[in-house]
């Protein structure tokens, strides 16, 4: 998960995933059956989308319960399948004043393009995808994004290489330890756990309160965070792809 603003909307680009074949298709659904968290039934939406700002015009990816709406899924803490033990999910609750678990951090908003998603998901909007070409064209010359929402460790890696074959880049973020770093950041919630992994050769994406927190040796600002300017889109920066980028350093972005 990136602990960015979500998508607001689930707009998608292009043709509609009803489109005559031959065409490239703006959705689909790229996944449908057990988590490798916990064997819960789950389900991954790619849609081609500008509804982020920030990120740019990009494949996000949505990983979500497919048995139930994402808000009931954190209230009850049964999006275990899709965000493993993520510490920004909260506490599971059953106040019926709350909409989702209690103490939630998460920046990926689930009003908002999860709750969209999951409900065109509902209503069939989205074809099925769950082929190898079916994916590869969903990402072809196109920057994808694992994990807009969810984990994306909850999902076989096939799904992602796949989706990625043929795009032109990615950026992908993962709570999951040591989860194929080749291809995603890892998400650091303490300066100790971010060194935990550079030791191991990892590359990884670190919420910090204060710009002053960021160890310059070894991590860079977002340059598309408001503090480095707005100066770029993810789209644009791809420095967010695991070790693949090459890149020795690190991301860090300050929290709102
Ligand atoms: S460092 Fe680049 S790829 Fe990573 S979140 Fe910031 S803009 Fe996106």
């Amino acid at each position: 998960m990136i602990l960015t603003k979500a998508a607001r909307g689930a707009r998608t680009l292009g043709k509609g995933s009803r489109g005559r074949a031959g065409e490239t298709k703006s959705s689909g659904i790229i996944y449908r059956g057990p988590s490798l968290i916990d064997g819960a039934p789950i389900v991954v939406i790619a849609t081609y989308s500008d509804a982020n700002s920030k990120t740019g015009t990009m494949v996000q990816t949505y990983i979500l319960r497919a048995d139930m709406d994402p808000r009931d899924a954190s209230k009850t803490g049964a999006d275990v399948s899709i965000c493993g033990d993520c510490p920004h999910r909260g506490t599971p609750t059953a106040d019926p004043a709350r909409k989702q678990a209690k103490g939630r951090t998460c920046y990926v908003t689930l009003g908002h393009g999860v709750l969209i998603t999951y409900r065109a998901f509902l209503r069939g909007v989205y074809a099925d995808a769950q082929t190898r070409d079916g994916r590869r064209a969903l990402g072809r010359g196109r920057m994808v994004r694992i994990g807009t929402y969810g984990d994306p460790g909850a999902v076989p890696g096939f799904v992602w290489d796949d989706l990625i074959a043929d795009a032109q880049g990615w950026t992908a973020y993962t709570h999951r330890t040591g989860w194929r770093p080749e291809l995603a950041m890892q998400s650091a919630d303490t300066l100790a756990q971010a060194q935990a992994h550079w030791q191991d050769g990892r590359r990884t994406f670190r919420v910090v309160l204060d710009l002053g927190e960021i160890q310059h040796a070894q991590e860079v600002l977002c340059p598309a965070s408001k503090e480095a300017g707005r100066r770029t889109t993810c789209a644009a920066c791809k420095l967010c792809a695991g070790t693949a980028t090459r890149s020795p350093k690190s991301v860090a972005i300050v929290m709102h």
